[in-house]
This record gives C-alpha cells, sequence and structure tokens, in this order.
C-alpha cells in the first residue's frame, strides 16, 4: 500500500527541523511548501490558528493530506501569557526571552510554572483531525543554551534543571508538547490513512 503526501504547513524552520525528525520513521512523503502563505493567525485559541494555517494550505495543495500546527507558551504567574500570542510577544527570540524574564523577574521559583502546548490539525479529502500536546516545567531566571529555537533558552522541563536549550534535541524530542503531539498524529496516520 502506498502512503499519500503530507504537506506540513509551516515555514517556521525551528519547528520544520523537529517536525521531520519526529516523522522519520513515517513511511509518507513529507512536503515542505516553497510558498510561504504567511497566514495571519486571527483566532483567539491554538486550534482556530491552526485550523486557519491547515486550510490555507489545503487550498494549494487539495489533493494531499495537510498537517499545521499553532504552539506556544502559558506562563501561570502571566494568567497564560504569551499563549496564542507567543510568537507576537516581541521582535525576535532574544527580545522575547528577556521581556519574559523581566516581567518575571519578582516572580519565585515555584511560582514559575509554564507549559508549551502543541495543536495539531490534519485535514485530507475525508480527515479532519485535531491533536494536543504538552510539556510541563517552569521558567529560568538567565537565557541558557544556543540549542533549538525560541523560547528554549528560558524553559525547563519537569524533572530537569537546564533548558531545553541546554538540554538538545535528542532529550527534548523525547518529552516536548510537538512529540507528544505528534506520537498522536503517527498513531492516527498508521491506523487509519493507508492509501
Ligand atoms: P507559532 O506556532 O508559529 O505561532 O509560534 C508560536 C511561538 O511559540 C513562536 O514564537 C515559537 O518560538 C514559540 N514556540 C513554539 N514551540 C516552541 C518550542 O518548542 N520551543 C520554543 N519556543 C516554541
Amino acid at each position: 500500500m502506498v502512503m499519500k503526501k503530507l504537506v506540513i504547513a509551516s515555514q517556521n524552520l525551528g519547528k520544520l527541523k523537529e517536525i521531520k525528525q519526529l516523522l522519520s520513521d513515517l513511511s509518507i512523503e513529507i512536503v515542505i511548501p516553497e510558498k510561504d502563505l504567511d497566514v495571519e493567525e486571527t483566532g483567539s485559541t491554538f486550534e482556530e490558528n491552526a485550523m486557519l494555517k491547515a486550510k490555507a494550505y489545503q487550498q494549494l495543495f487539495p489533493e494531499f493530506y495537510i498537517l499545521a500546527d499553532d504552539s506556544g507558551l502559558e506562563v501561570d504567574a502571566l494568567d497564560g501569557r504569551p499563549g496564542v500570542y507567543s510568537k507576537r510577544y516581541g521582535t525576535s527570540d532574544q527580545d522575547r526571552n528577556q521581556k519574559l524574564l523581566n516581567e518575571l523577574e519578582s516572580v519565585p521559583d515555584e511560582k514559575r510554572t509554564a507549559r508549551f502546548i502543541s495543536v495539531m490539525v490534519l485535514l485530507g479529502p475525508t480527515v479532519h483531525q485535531i491533536f494536543q500536546g504538552t510539556v510541563e516545567g517552569s521558567i529560568a531566571r538567565t537565557i541558557a543554551g544556543d540549542q533549538g529555537f525560541g523560547y528554549d533558552p528560558v524553559f525547563i522541563p519537569v524533572g530537569y534543571t537546564k533548558s531545553f536549550a541546554e538540554l538538545g534535541s535528542e532529550i527534548k524530542n523525547t518529552m516536548s508538547h510537538r512529540a507528544k503531539c505528534l506520537e498522536k498524529v503517527k498513531l492516527f496516520l498508521k491506523t487509519t490513512v493507508t492509501e
């Protein structure tokens, strides 16, 4: 049986690298679109934004499966911010991370809890599925590590004392929000999408 093509509806290089790595054992052809549709994230939830991206790419590739994700960081001491606005919280990764540390300067260690959330939408000719993955952790006091992307240098997963950016992709990919979400996507694809 030949599996169909799966278009990854993203132009974020950090995310694409992780998604490609995490799906590498799946017998489905992964397509990374050259064209950046630059879909505006006007939704108020991760799910709405993932659906907006998925639908935009489905218009370009109506005969393929489309996988779109929206993700972000929820910080409890900030009532869940930056959340769906994680990408727009600052002008660069460095700026976003520094802004977060400044906002949390007076917050004690035990109240610095946070989580990464990934929501993925899989669309296909007869498929319409939503998946979610989360990883719990806390916000560090300094920016540390040069691996990964985004908020990885300030996020310390539960059970560790180092940031995702210090731990590296091998460890991050065993527990991240994206890895957990993609496990569910993979199970679905393996059991349902076989032609
Ligand atoms: P979007 O899903 O493309 O809207 O991006 C969400 C924002 O959350 C971006 O600023 C990312 O840098 C950040 N983000 C999402 N996943 C991760 C991650 O695994 N590590 C660090 N930052 C992340």
